[in-house]
């Protein structure tokens, strides 16, 4: 099979006009960003429409596996093979409304010149243009990297003039960001080079998608919410220990106006036309994981069905997309697809990594615990429908495939083989009418909306609930100098704030290594921070990098550039 740039670079885009034209927008209601990509401002998508909000399809995966299990590729196909299915059993149209309509996340540049390449699907299930969406787009990362750094010039000027505010430069937590992996940032000096350069301190860079901006940018409705969030930044403490926040800088008007146009979610199109909104990309772990409220809100103006995904597997994306995103915006998915491979399955169920192409059902059958669980907590934690899709690798075996369906059965959980990688929508149309029809059922009705905790509880019981509900610990160890911190988040009024966990994503635990449906282990605390902007406390449990490094042969070292203009080997 061709490469995803290959098979790219053969499809006929449609100009994006046509595409905002399919769901009722005309070419003066977009920004148009070249001939294929868009920007759709946001009084489009937050006035009141006259057709009813879409309904929301969450794409989600069992536990992640170095495999790479295909979340995007599947909400791609899905998006593609419903809007095909529409056609086919001819679907009363909605006006201003396409079948299905996508909201994805914006790849970061880190793992794009790093380990995991582009981030905008794969094989035939695509969106375009490709090359463009994985390097820049239209530059809302470099605005979110400036409205952040511009926080801390601003604060590093005030400490150069004298110091009003009485920051400890020791206690300083706001970090400068880029859009690399550049581990040579982690641990930096800055202000050397005597009186004119400024107050010597140490500092550290993240990448951007780690930055709390970046969480904002993703929860923000308005442009006023986004000025409003930004300016609770705490972005230092006094040598008195008090908050300093972006407000006390005074940068919230500045750092709201760098971001203006960014916060208008992209518009673009998959190999089939679909309509995407591709916008916001947050770390799945110190912070929410999933693609912006504005985005998701305009794939249900736009879409009778909305599909969009969370990052990792379903203990942390699909958790936190319910208990912080949802909460926070009204949303309510209608029904989940739980994306697994056999490849991850056999990893599960103990086979090695280099032997995962070799047929074996029994170790199949012995992963099998670990989509359970994921599937018991979306349906008995949140009371959300599930459907299972089995992404077909091509290494995949006829006799695997049947007994992760029939396994399945016999849990009375519909799994569906999805070939949307090898053949666009039309490999994924049973999927499609699968959720289609899992998603009219529902779950519960509206303002029944179930969490797995509710925010009136103390943090440590938010916590709690977690790990006890979702990832079947036994409890929580939390050490003293971290409960000084709870007890201080408290004191300061963020008690009610939901908790945004941070730890590995390969396993139900701590402990990567514990794969499968692992019980009796305990969840330890490490650290935790708030994000008072945000809205969540990032509770750190294990390391957590933000800011990553590239590995020994990056990605970079393959991707080119001809004459023309033409990308080449971005995968
Ligand atoms: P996720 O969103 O879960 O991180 P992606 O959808 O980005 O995963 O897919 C990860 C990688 O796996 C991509 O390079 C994609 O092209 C590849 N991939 C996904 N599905 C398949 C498949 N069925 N067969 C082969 N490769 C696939
Ligand atoms: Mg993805």
């Amino acid at each position: 099979m061709s490469s995803d740039i290959e098979i790219a670079s053969q499809a006929t885009l449609r100009p994006i006009a046509d595409i905002a034209a399919s769901v009722g927008l005309t070419v003066e209601d977009i920004i148009p960003y070249g001939h294929y990509a868009a920007k759709v401002p946001l009084a489009h998508i937050t006035s009141d429409a006259e057709a009813p909000a879409g309904r929301l399809v969450l794409v989600t995966a069992m536990s992640p596996t170095p495999a790479g299990e295909g979340k995007t590729t599947t909400s791609i196909g899905l998006a593609d093979a419903i809007n095909q299915v529409a056609r086919a059993d001819g679907w009363e149209p909605v006006p201003g409304k396409q079948p299905a309509v996508l909201a994805l996340r914006e790849p970061s540049l880190g793992p794009v010149f790093g380990m995991k390449g582009g981030a905008a699907g794969g094989g035939w299930a695509q969106v375009l243009p490709m090359e463009d969406i994985n390097l820049h787009f239209t530059g809302d990362f470099a605005a979110i990297a400036l409205a952040n750094n511009l926080a801390c010039t601003m604060l590093d000027n005030h400490l150069h003039f004298g110091n009003e505010l009485d920051i400890d430069p020791r206690r300083i937590s706001i970090r400068r960001v880029m859009d690399l992996n550049d581990r040579a940032l982690r641990q930096t000096a800055i202000g050397l080079g005597g009186y004119n350069g400024g107050i010597p301190r140490e500092d550290s860079f993240d990448i951007v998608v780690a930055s709390e901006v970046m969480a904002i940018f993703c929860l923000a409705t308005s442009l006023s919410d986004l000025k409003r969030r930004i300016g609770r930044i705490v972005v230092a403490q006094t040598r008195a220990k008090e908050p300093v926040t972006v407000d006390d800088l005074g940068a919230a008007g500045a750092m709201t106006a760098l971001l203006r146009t960014a916060l208008q979610p992209n518009l673009v199109q998959t190999i089939e036309h679909t309509p995407a909104f591709v916008h916001g990309g947050p770390f799945a772990n110190i912070a929410h994981g999933c693609n912006s409220v504005l985005a998701t809100t305009a794939a249900l103006r736009f879409g009778q069905w909305a599909v969009t995904e969370a990052g990792f597997g379903a203990d942390l994306g699909a958790e936190k997309f319910l208990d912080i995103k949802c909460r926070a915006a009204g949303l309510r998915p209608d029904v989940a697809v739980v994306v697994t491979t056999v490849r991850a399955l056999k990893y599960h169920g103990g086979v090695a990594r280099a032997d995962l192409e070799t047929e074996d059902v029994a170790a199949v059958e012995a992963g099998l615990p670990n989509v359970l669980r994921h599937l018991e907590n979306l349906q008995e934690v949140y009371g959300i429908p599930a459907v299972v899709s089995i992404n077909r690798f091509p290494s995949d075996t006829d006799a695997e495939v049947a007994r992760v369906i029939g396994m399945l059965a016999e849990h009375g959980v519909t799994a569906v083989e999805a070939n949307h990688w090898a053949h666009g929508g039309a490999g994924a149309l049973d999927l499609a009418r699968a959720v289609v029809a899992a998603g009219e059922r529902g779950g519960d009705q509206p303002g029944a909306a179930r969490y797995c905790y509710e925010l009136g509880m103390s943090l440590e019981a938010k916590i709690e609930a977690v790990a006890t509900r979702i990832y079947r610990a036994s409890g929580v160890d939390i050490p003293p100098k971290v409960q000084r911190k709870l007890d201080q988040f408290r004191d300061e009024g963020y008690g009610e704030l939901p908790v945004c966990i941070a730890k590995t994503q390969y396993s139900f635990s701590n402990d990567p290594a514990a794969l499968g449906a692992p019980t009796g282990h305990r969840l330890q605390v490490r650290d935790v921070r708030l994000s008072a902007g945000a809205g969540f406390v990032v509770v750190i449990c294990g390391d957590i990098m933000t800011m990553p490094g590239l590995p020994r042969r990056p990605a970079a070292l393959q991707i080119d550039v001809d004459e023309a203009g033409n990308i080449i080997g971005l995968f």
